[in-house]
């Protein structure tokens, strides 16, 4: 299948072009605004000092803003494993959905080809690893809530897109919302931090606060059927899990 890309260029890139090996990271964002246009209009317009490489309509058309040898301004401050900054490691992907303050809305079928496709077309040219496929919310999880809960993390997965848990939906349910205790908590984020979840979070004076935020991040990706801040077992299996690998 042949990607079709449109143009609608961003002032907002650092000017000094990369070397395509540091480009290890895809992001995806969802625009969090009420209109496309106005969405597409803030991309791209200098005032605005943000950007991405990409953006999804609703309609599924796929427009190039910053390519991809440019650094483009859509993580901010974030951290990932070692790595801090994520723009300068990342291709941004922005997909067009009103967000959680605008009644979040499932992203629509030909938004999730047009990822499928974009990414395939991606993760092969730059070599991208699976467990380097993430949200926003991954990298800058006291900040951010995008792409979200809506977000086709599994059935990207099932495509090879990104990573994913093998746990039935049969055990999952079993051990949702049943309690665990102090220490197996502990191991819930000894885990996420295994994954890739930054350690600083935990560090900081907002201790509590960030580590429900680390939780909330974890579960919309993960555990997207509740999204409530607390570790049951559930996550904790699933965390588990996510080690195996
Ligand atoms: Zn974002």
């Amino acid at each position: 299948m042949a990607l079709k890309i449109d143009f609608n260029y961003s002032p907002n890139f650092n000017s000094i072009k990369r070397n395509y090996k540091k480009i290890k990271f895809l992001v995806f964002h969802y625009t969090g605004m009420k209109k496309e246009s106005d969405a597409i209009n803030k991309l791209t317009k200098m005032q605005s000092e943000v950007s991405s490489h990409y953006f999804i309509k609703n309609n599924g058309d796929i427009i190039l803003m910053v390519p991809d040898l440019y650094i483009a301004w859509h993580a901010g401050k974030s951290a990932w494993k070692n790595y801090k900054s994520l723009n300068k490691y990342s291709i941004g992907i922005e997909i067009n959905n009103s967000g959680h303050q605008f009644n979040y809305k499932k992203y629509s079928s030909k938004q999730i080809n047009s990822i499928l496709g974009l990414s395939k077309h991606l993760i092969k040219k730059y070599n991208i690893k699976k467990e380097n496929i993430l949200g926003h919310s991954d990298i800058a999880p006291n900040r951010k809530k995008d792409p979200g809960e809506k977000f086709p993390w599994k059935y990207l997965a099932e495509h090879n897109i990104g990573f994913w848990h093998s746990l039935s939906n049969n055990l999952l349910k079993k051990n949702r919302q049943i309690k665990i205790n102090e220490s197996d908590k502990k191991l819930f984020f000894k885990n996420l931090y295994k994954i890739g979840y930054s350690r600083n979070y935990s560090k900081s004076f907002h201790k509590t606060h960030n580590l429900r935020s680390i939780t909330k991040a974890f579960q919309r990706r993960f555990r997207q059927e509740l999204v409530n801040g607390l570790i049951d077992k559930e996550c904790l299996i699933i965390s588990n899990n996510l080690l195996k690998k």
